[in-house]
């Protein structure tokens, strides 16, 4: 239980609008102002031509009541045109909207990556690197209905309410004023009972969201489970917890099932007041003509419409402010490792990598790497092993300038690394963490955040490339299947098969793995085993390796220990080395290596 009430607290929802944050949001979308006006003055079309019909239709009532049935169809044949002129200009809106915010999307997904690109370690060393990435990429996602739809349809929507108002006050104000009444009613339901519900139905997904994690954790966790008899206790917290959930849900349905007919109710309120007095108008002396009082009431009834979208627009904005805030927040993080003034363009590169007498710490006073020096030839797969803490993580970090050598160079085909730009350098690397970020999406966006502009046939190419595809056709809807951050329905191993998919679209010079140390099933081992031999082919490859078969392959092991390279060589070569380090670490760690020597 307290683990749930943990993970609700960790999800920030919503957030005070912040007037800055959002026009830096809109600043995105200034190079597609033109898409912008055309889908404004389209959507002001669209909106004139329906609310022209109902005019025509009201209009159709006063012939009807003079008997002029040649005017009627003139009326009707007006309202049909009126919609087809609208659905047209409903259409092409979309249409325009849909690629601006498509596009400003993309160039904001694109800043965030060069910016974290440029961030250094020391950012991700206070947070969880995985988790910003995932949450940052979602929430880049999740600003993307604000972009196509939502601030286009707010700024027709109060042009609509606008014009509703003026034709209604000039076909009779006194009607319209009373049909106002029921306006205090309209926008408490809209505004307020809906922010309720809202509330509530994000209560129970994110309870039910937490239920399907701990549901993972202990069918996962079962065998450990078994063995400590904690079965008892688990059902009892499953049980809580489900309990919760069933609250939380009532309680959500309940205002839900209160929202339709308040709504309803208000309608009829105001339909009743204003029949009311306009039956007593048509009576009276100034003989209010019915179609007037028809416009009246048909204009009341889509009121309710445009203010609708408004407060799901303003509950829109709050969510995104969430995800604004986050994005605007490492955007704003100045990056530790600034490029040089004078830094040029790394040029394409081919891969060669020389460690120059390279000193390094982290602090100041703990030396971690002393005087290491080491040439890599392009296309090498160097193996990095060592007791932990020894410095293999640190000597790669160095080759993507995460951090600035102390002393000595790290060059990459003969450039220091300190005197090119950052984004040129770490364009031709790919860096992949033990763990396999998956993302919210569609596999296809999976695989595509490896290179944003690749197109479908590519990524398919790169997932048959490193044998993911044959997984992938077989759930339900191929590269079509949404995934969640958690990763739900992927295994360990299919999710490092997507990020190996991920890395080599990329197409890296360098390529920098870190090896997950999870246990994977046979089959899956084989496979990874087959798309890694595809993933490093014809790149310089370092690999903090934590797998035989990786160490046994690779064309140089390092033995990487107190901060210097201890040792290096071929596996064979290193294997017979009587009392070498590779031999004696084998001996320690890896036994069955040296019973097959
Ligand atoms: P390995 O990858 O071989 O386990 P590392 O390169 O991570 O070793 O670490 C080498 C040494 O540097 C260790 O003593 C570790 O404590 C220290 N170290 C690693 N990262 C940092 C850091 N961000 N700040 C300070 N010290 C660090």
């Amino acid at each position: 239980m307290a683990r749930m009430l943990r993970q609700i607290d960790d999800e920030v929802l919503e957030r005070p609008f912040n007037k800055g944050q959002f026009l830096r949001l809109l600043s995105y979308m200034k190079p597609y102002r033109k898409n912008v006006a055309l889908a404004l003055v389209l959507m002001i079309i669209s909106s004139l031509c329906s609310l022209a019909s109902t005019f025509l239709l009201s209009d159709a009532v006063d012939a009807l009541e003079n008997h002029a049935s040649d005017l009627i169809y003139k009326y009707l044949v007006g309202m049909i045109i009126a919609a087809v002129i609208g659905a047209i200009c409903v259409r092409y809106r979309v249409r325009l909207m849909d690629t601006a915010g498509r596009k400003a999307l993309a160039t904001l997904r694109e800043d965030l990556f060069n910016h974290i690109q440029g961030l250094s370690f020391s950012f991700f060393d206070t947070r969880s690197a995985g988790k910003i990435l995932v949450r940052v990429i979602n929430d880049v996602n999740s600003l993307n209905d604000l972009f196509t739809n939502g601030i286009v349809n707010v700024l027709v929507d109060c042009l609509t309410l606008v014009i509703l108002l003026i034709i209604m006050l000039a076909v009779n104000w006194q009607l319209t004023l009373v049909s106002m009444c029921i306006m205090p009613l309209l926008m408490l339901i809209l505004f307020r009972l809906k922010r309720v519900m809202r509330k509530r139905w994000q209560r129970v997904r994110l309870k039910t969201s937490s239920m399907n994690g701990y549901l993972h954790e202990s069918l996962s966790g079962m065998r450990v489970t078994e063995a400590f008899v904690r079965e008892d206790e688990n059902l009892e917290t499953f049980e809580n917890v489900n309990d919760d959930i069933r609250t939380t849900w009532m309680k959500a349905i309940q205002v839900n099932n209160a929202f339709w007919p308040a709504l309803d109710l208000t309608g009829t309120i105001g339909t009743v007041l204003v029949y009311n007095v306009g039956i007593r108008m048509m009576k009276s002396a100034a003989k209010l003509p019915l179609s007037n009082l028809l416009l009246i009431t048909w204009y009341l009834g889509r009121f309710w419409e445009p203010l609708n979208t408004l407060s799901n627009f303003y509950n829109n904005v709050l969510s995104a402010m969430a995800s604004m805030e986050r994005i605007f927040e490492i955007m704003d993080t100045p990056s530790d490792i600034q490029d040089k003034p004078d830094a040029i363009d790394l040029p394409p590169i081919t891969g060669r990598v020389d460690f120059d007498n390279v000193t390094f710490s982290y602090d100041g006073e703990k030396t971690v790497l002393k005087d290491v020096s080491f040439t890599v030839q392009p296309g090498q797969t160097i193996a990095l092993v060592g007791p932990t803490g020894a410095g293999k993580s640190t000597v790669v970090n160095l080759i993507s300038r995460f951090y600035d050598v102390t002393g000595g160079a790290v060059l990459l085909d003969g450039h220091d690394v300190r005197d090119v730009k950052l984004r040129t350098l770490r364009e031709q690397m790919s860096v992949m963490m033990q763990d396999s970020f998956i993302f919210s999406g569609t596999i296809m966006d999976n695989i595509r955040y490896g290179k944003l502009d690749a197109t479908d046939e590519e990524v398919i190419q790169a997932a048959k490339t490193v044998h993911a595809h044959d997984f992938i056709m077989q759930m339900e809807k191929g590269y079509m299947t949404e995934v969640n951050e958690r990763g739900s329905s992927l295994s360990v191993g299919q999710k490092q098969l997507i990020s190996f998919a991920r890395a080599l679209l990329n197409d890296p010079k360098i390529l920098i793995l870190d090896e997950a140390t999870s246990s994977i099933d046979t089959h899956t081992e084989i496979l990874i085993q087959k798309a890694l031999d595809e993933l490093l082919k014809g790149r310089t490859s370092f690999v903090i390796a934590h797998r035989l078969s990786t160490i046994r392959n690779a064309d140089c092991i390092m033995v990487v220990q107190d901060g210097h390279i201890a040792e290096r060589g071929t596996h064979d070569e290193l294997i017979k080395k009587e009392g070498g380090h590779y031999r004696a670490l084998c001996d320690a760690q890896y036994r069955f290596l040296l019973e097959d020597a």
